[in-house]
């Protein structure tokens, strides 16, 4: 698939007030297509100034938007989400180029992050308050939900479309300003969504985009305005404890999407048919980069056999290659840094006495190929067990009790999504209700969705996205009190 005539039509710029401008100085930064390591555009590199001017147009935006009327919000999110899906061909090839993943999850990623605007379109039109009595009967309480203000939108680069749409829909649902940095490994499917959105007809200084070499440089000077009221981040959960350092010197309504460790828990009484096929999802999907990656696999040892050797070959079958060619299962890593990265991990586990089933090594470039892996009798200690992966490696360990199979699971800081597989509901459930995390996929291997509360617990974050709480992280509550007599 040649994708230069689209490349050649996408706006690169900073996008500040409505408008389309380059970086101070003209910078610019390569944007690298991970299966060639081609330089595929260049797009602006943002300075600290350019970041002031972002912040001070989302800054005097803020009070008109804020008065819009619920509809008008709704109608330009519904729109978006239609010319998303027009659009979706071109903004998943673009997505392939930038980050690797085979053009057919970029499509579904661009149906899934489109879902976002439609899903929230429908709630900005029922952001409903309260009304009671105060204890004593005496004052009336008028309770409403107001914009909290402007935000600070920071996304990674493994799902680029689906993870700003998710923060940008409730931001615009609510009535609150933006300014948004995406990672600077995959900038180019945020700025066709801008396109989108100026199209679907937002108003200037609603959202403000900024690319930068440098997060730092853009993001800091964004936390220490006094402008923005809420930061929202996704990413590693290094770097939101940092933002969550900083949003505190303003006292900023914080949401964190951070790292995950996923356990993936097959019990005796597991259809191991369906088990092997749900592991291959939470696996394999997006290359296995994902936070709900299922990073840990705890087995039954009564079955673990026969689902190592059915999952290896699965996962050994499946087609590697560049995400834009036909019938590409698994694409690239997004950088050598990453290759590298699960490559260590799996030489450690191996090194310790780990098996490899299938796989186990990187595959000779262009491109930051790895090779599908599955490997048994990873010992503890073993640095793969408490890592998050972000690669296509499967580590089996047993266990031979249900307390075996919490506590292993439980075994880690963090606590964003988990999986159960047993074909006994009371058991899967009584599971369920001890695994430390947030989500949980019982029976199946894919937990995201727009009407779910997607988040974590413990070192996973703060806060949910999407579901019938999404909009809520956007919205403050204020009540005003009145006598009755
Ligand atoms: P990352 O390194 O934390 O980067 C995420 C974003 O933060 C990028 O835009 C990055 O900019 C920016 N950033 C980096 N340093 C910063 C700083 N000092 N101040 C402000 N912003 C900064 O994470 P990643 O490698 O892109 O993404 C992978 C991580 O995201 C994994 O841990 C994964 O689990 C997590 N994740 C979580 C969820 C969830 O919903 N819980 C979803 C997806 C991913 P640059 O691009 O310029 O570095």
């Amino acid at each position: 698939m040649d994708i230069t005539p689209i490349i050649n039509k996408l706006n690169t710029g900073l996008f500040i007030n409505g408008q389309w401008r380059d970086a101070e100085g003209g910078k610019t930064i390569d944007v690298i297509n991970p299966a060639t390591g081609d330089v595929i555009t260049t797009v602006a590199d943002g300075s600290a100034a350019d970041a002031e001017a972002a912040i001070k147009a989302a800054g005097d935006a803020q009070a008109d938007w804020a008065v819009t009327a619920p509809r008008d919000r709704a109608e330009i999110l519904r729109r978006a989400f239609e010319l998303l899906i027009e659009r979706s061909d071109d903004i998943a090839a673009v997505m392939t180029a930038e980050m690797g993943k085979p053009f057919a999850e970029s499509k579904g990623e661009v149906a899934y992050g489109a879902e976002f605007f439609r899903w929230f379109s429908e709630e900005a039109v029922r952001i409903s308050g309260d009304y009671t009595l105060s204890t004593d009967g005496k004052n009336r309480l008028m309770i409403s939900r107001e914009p909290v203000g402007p935000c600070v939108l920071i996304t990674p680069w493994n799902f680029p479309l689906a993870m700003g749409t998710r923060k940008i829909g409730p931001a615009i649902a609510a009535g609150c300003t933006m300014v948004f940095k995406p990672a600077k490994l995959t900038p180019l499917t945020s700025l066709m969504l801008v396109d989108v959105l100026k199209e679907a007809g937002l108003p200037d200084g609603v959202l403000n985009v900024v690319t930068s070499e440098s997060a730092r440089r853009v993001v800091t000077p964004w936390m220490e305005s006094g402008i923005a009221r809420k930061v929202t981040f996704t990413g590693s959960t290094e770097v939101g404890v940092n933002l969550l350092k900083q949003a505190a010197d303003n006292v900023m309504k914080s949401s964190m999407e951070l790292g995950g460790n996923a356990p993936f828990v097959v019990c005796e009484d597991a259809d191991i048919d369906k088990a092997v096929e749900g592991a291959v999802l939470a696996k394999m999907r997006n290359g296995g980069e994902a936070c709900t990656a299922a990073n840990r696999l705890f087995v039954h040892s009564s079955i673990a056999d026969e689902f190592s050797q059915k999952l290896a070959e699965r996962i050994g079958s499946m087609k590697v290659g560049n995400g834009l060619h036909d019938g590409t299962e698994v694409g690239p890593l997004v950088d050598q840094e990453s290759l590298d990265k699960v490559a260590a991990l799996v030489d450690d586990a191996v090194s310790g006495g780990a098996t490899v089933l299938t796989g186990g090594g990187k595959i000779d470039g262009p491109g930051f190929f790895f090779d599908p892996t599955v490997i048994t009798n990873v010992p503890a200690g073993s640095e793969i067990r408490t890592t998050e992966i972000f690669g296509p490696v499967a580590p089996i360990v047993t266990f031979d009790t249900d307390e075996e199979a919490i506590a292993l699971a439980n075994e880690t800081e963090y606590g964003l999504a988990g999986y159960l597989f047993s074909e006994n509901i009371n058991r899967a459930l009584s599971l369920a209700e001890k695994l430390e995390v947030g989500m949980i996929g019982l029976n199946t291997g894919l937990v995201s969705n727009p009407a779910a509360p997607f988040g974590g617990v413990k070192m996973s974050g703060l806060g949910r996205e999407g579901g019938r709480v999404g909009i809520d992280e956007y919205l403050e509550l204020k009540y005003v009190a009145t006598p009755r007599s």
